[in-house]
């Protein structure tokens, strides 16, 4: 049952004295390092938020037709990420080997700053079209002020597109503004999804994109991992119609090895929306789907999926539990981001039956709403 009324703005939406929900608190500075390094980077620009791709027309994130915000920055460090340039918080310059046309004016731009770099025009074999590659870049420095501007002039040197950067800043009323431009797609059933990276990071301003959203009368959606603090997540909930959360592995050092950070704070948000969501007859609570990506080796095995089944079983059983099939689509990314994927052989995706029969684990451990994307 979903808590708002969407059609009312959330001025006028019940709420607790809290924002929503009274669960149990999250251990603050239980999770160290990373998570606490990027909050601290993203507190400081609340106003302004920093994403790296709008998609339009997407059917798999939400209800709908929905268009999709991908929020630079992640707290986690996946080795199966699908969108590895959403991790780094910091925005990098990107090379489309592709697109480049050998015109050498980054070249040039990077000679009048007294730095060299060099493009070489290549014919790889049984190729009939030439590709151009540059052979020796420069290190790109975020914090080093002169570097950044010396990309910034071989970007806008490069006509073609090759060179480009990985994200942009936006306010959040032009993001809304552009989002809303949908609007006709969205009576029909569809909406606005938060995604990333982890759009938690930024909760100021993907509330304020939420909000002007929903101002609007369109449903609202957040994809999260939860690896932030609980008052980011209280945030953005109020402003939310649906939020899909992640469960991908429940022991802790197994967390640590696939992701970069341990799961304590995640599972004390999870325990958070699986009470909302069980009170949520009664309080204001977005409508609550709890996901696992099936990734072979580290999330699909029948271990990890009865952990984390019996896990949300015993917080709400009732709760939407989904399994999302690996997408082997996500390798090709990583070449340019100039990262090594996971996996030396891709595996490939998970047929009907094997992925019923997690379902059917999870089941087993007493989820009463179990789903398989496939
Ligand atoms: S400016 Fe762009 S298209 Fe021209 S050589 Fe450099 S990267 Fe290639």
């Amino acid at each position: 049952m979903r808590g708002y009324d969407v059609k009312k703005p959330p001025s006028q939406r019940r709420k607790t004295s809290s924002g929503g929900f009274t669960g149990p608190r999250s251990g603050r500075g239980s999770v160290e390092g990373r998570n606490d390094q990027v909050n601290r980077w993203y507190s400081a620009k609340a106003e302004r938020g920093t994403i790296f791709d709008v998609r339009r027309f997407s059917t798999h994130d939400g209800s709908g037709i929905r268009t999709t915000v991908f929020f630079k920055g992640c707290s986690l460090n996946c080795r199966w990420c699908h969108n590895p340039e959403g991790i780094p918080t910091t925005r990098q310059p990107l090379f489309f080997e592709k697109r480049c046309i050998g015109c050498r004016l980054c070249e040039k731009a990077a000679r009048a700053a007294g730095e060299q770099i060099g493009v070489e025009r290549t014919m790889p074999a049984g190729n009939d079209e030439p590709a151009s590659v540059l052979v020796r870049g420069i290190p790109y420095r975020a914090h080093d002020t002169e570097n950044v501007a010396l990309w910034e002039r071989m970007i806008e040197s490069c006509p073609s597109g090759a060179l480009a950067w990985d994200s942009r800043t936006v306010t959040s009323a032009a993001l809304a503004s552009e989002l809303l431009r949908d609007l006709p797609f969205f009576r029909h059933g569809g909406g606005v999804t938060l995604s990333g990276g982890e759009p938690l990071l930024q909760p100021e301003f993907a509330a304020d994109v939420l909000r002007r959203c929903q101002t609007a009368g369109v449903h609202t959606a957040i994809e999260t991992a939860l690896a932030v603090p609980e008052a980011n997540l209280r945030t953005v909930l109020p402003h939310l119609d649906h939020v899909f959360a992640d469960c991908k592995m429940w022991g802790r050092a197994a967390h640590i090895a696939a992701t970069g950070v341990p799961n304590d704070r995640i599972l004390a948000n999870l325990r958070y929306l699986l009470h909302g969501a069980r009170a949520a007859g009664t309080r204001c609570f977005p409508t609550v789907t709890i996901r696992t990506p099936l990734i072979p080796q580290f999330t699909a095995t029948e271990e990890n999926i009865r952990a984390v089944a019996q896990f949300l079983a015993s917080e709400n059983p009732a709760i939407h539990y989904e399994l999302l099939n690996y997408n082997p689509l996500a390798a090709a990314k990583y070449h340019l981001v100039g990262r090594a994927y996971c996996f030396d052989e891709n595996p490939h995706k998970y047929m009907d039956d094997e992925m019923q029969h997690f379902a059917d684990v999870a089941q087993a451990e007493g989820l009463k709403n179990v789903t398989i994307d496939k």
